[in-house]
């Protein structure tokens, strides 16, 4: 376990470091005997690449599960990073430096500072190299691999890493306890179904997931419970709750409480706008 002002982390397995940043986003540093891979980036306020260092003396290679604000921080000072093509127009769209220490000072964390981060802390945004992942990739980092698999959704080019010898799954904001289906390059509910189903097929090589956000393990079940409520959103069957993330207007699949606990004792929630319910 290690902190600095802006970072906690935590050891997973041996070779898995889990990095928080201050509004409590999640990245993950995969160590293999050759190189390291770091799963998203933060938001980036303070110096993530600093604070790995420490983590690792091996070389270091990021890849993003997708484009937002909280998941590319570390692409404006590592100078590149590996993303499906289909999120690169959003990465941009999210590197504004006011945005990300907007992000960063939403988390409890950060307001309870006694000195807390002010935008000299923010690593300006710049050009980044971009290398496209897709699909069935995998990564070799030297004894460990992980996989692949795209999942649009949350956004077009969402994916996620699979980890089959240790059994997890790095799985960004694909599908959470509070999946996000209303924003701006989100997939309609339809298209995300099929993503599922896809997703579907590499459970039997997995047990939980890891996400960026929420320190727990989400179990693969959630998988299931997520397409039971895209087919509900499809046939207007599901409880349709109105609400406002974030200030902006959505629909919830599942009523819950507070912190996303669902009261019908399911695991996977799904926001969604009426709009992006069918593929256009
Ligand atoms: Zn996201």
């Amino acid at each position: 376990m290690g902190n600095s002002k802006f970072f906690e982390s935590e050891k997973l397995f041996d070779n898995v470091t889990v990095i928080a940043g201050l509004a409590g986003e999640q990245c993950y540093l995969v160590e293999g005997s050759e190189k390291a891979l770091l799963i998203d980036g933060l938001s980036g306020v303070g110096s993530l690449k600093a604070f790995v260092r420490e983590l690792t003396d091996l070389p270091v290679e990021v890849v993003n599960t997708h484009g937002h604000v909280d998941h590319c921080g570390a692409n404006f000072e590592f100078g590149e990073c590996r993303i499906h093509p289909a999120d690169i127009r959003l990465m941009y769209d999210h590197s504004d430096p006011e945005r990300r220490f907007g992000f960063a000072m939403s988390g409890a964390r950060a307001k309870a500072m006694a000195t807390p981060p002010t935008m000299a802390d923010v690593i300006p945004a710049c050009a980044v190299k971009t290398y496209p992942v897709y699909d069935g990739d995998v990564f070799d980092l030297g004894g460990v691999q992980l996989e692949v698999i795209g999942v649009p959704g949350h956004s077009f080019g969402t994916i996620v890493l699979l980890d089959r010898e240790r059994r997890v799954v790095f799985s960004g904001d694909a599908c959470n306890p509070n999946t996000l289906l209303f924003l701006p390059g989100s997939t309609t509910i339809e298209e995300y179904r099929e993503s599922l189903l896809h997703f579907k097929e590499y459970q039997p090589d997995f047990d939980v997931m890891y996400g960026g956000h929420g320190r727990n393990a989400v179990p693969k079940a959630i998988i299931d419970d997520a397409l039971e409520l895209c087919g509900e959103i499809m046939a207007g069957t599901d409880d349709r709750m109105e609400s406002a993330y974030t200030g902006r207007h959505c629909y919830y699949a599942k009523r819950f409480t507070g912190d996303f606990k669902r009261l019908d004792g399911g695991i996977a929630n799904i926001a969604y706008a009426l709009d992006g319910i069918r593929k256009k």
